[in-house]
């Protein structure tokens, strides 16, 4: 099987990350649940930021946000280990800037995720995201933002929504813990 992922926020945990470095960097202390409870990508809006000044702060804090500790969600690193083991092909299609391409590469591979180089593919805008997973004809997709999934629906690939706070209105398949991919793969061949 040809399977992609997306990477923050379906394999990482980078919003999550970034809230508490804000929290740091803000001498704040907003509470995880506020957190759990926003029904947007942008975290900036419990800080008591604008829409500008939260985009701004995110886009300062990209590299403090994208190379720092961020944590990949439990189990993703060792099922996708897994996968690839047993000979599946596993694809990246993330849309971080061209500029943070290479590294990001090499993160996840320091992480531990399993990456080929020639199967990782970055700089695209979302809605670019459908082309390159088309031309590589992949058997499934995962992905937390309804953008990028709006886009996917007419596709033939079996496209599957990573649990977040933000995407709980969309009736697609949903992928709440990593362990559960396994048996959706499983199930398939
Ligand atoms: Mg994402």
């Amino acid at each position: 099987m040809k399977i992609g992922f997306d990477i923050d926020d379906t394999l990482i945990d980078l919003r999550g990350h970034a809230f508490h470095l804000y929290n740091k960097k803000l001498n704040q202390n907003v509470p995880l649940n506020v957190f759990h409870g926003l029904n947007r990508v942008e975290i900036h809006e419990p800080f008591g930021l604008t829409d500008e000044q939260g985009k701004k702060l995110w886009n300062d804090s990209l590299e403090e946000i994208y190379y720092t500790e961020c944590p990949p969600f439990p189990q993703a690193v060792e099922t996708l280990q897994e996968l690839e083991k047993q000979g599946h092909e596993i694809y990246y299609i993330t849309s971080r800037p061209k500029e943070h391409g290479e590294r990001t590469r090499e993160w996840l591979k320091g992480r531990g995720f399993p990456v080929q180089n020639d199967r990782f593919f970055y700089g695209m805008q979302d809605n670019e995201k459908v082309e390159i997973i088309k031309g590589l004809k992949l058997d499934y997709y995962f992905d937390d933002k309804p953008e990028v999934l709006n886009t996917l629906l007419n596709e033939t690939l079996r496209v599957y929504i990573k649990d977040q706070s933000y995407n709980r209105h969309l009736k697609l398949p949903r992928i709440v813990n990593w362990t559960e991919l396994q048996e959706i793969v499983f199930k398939s061949i």
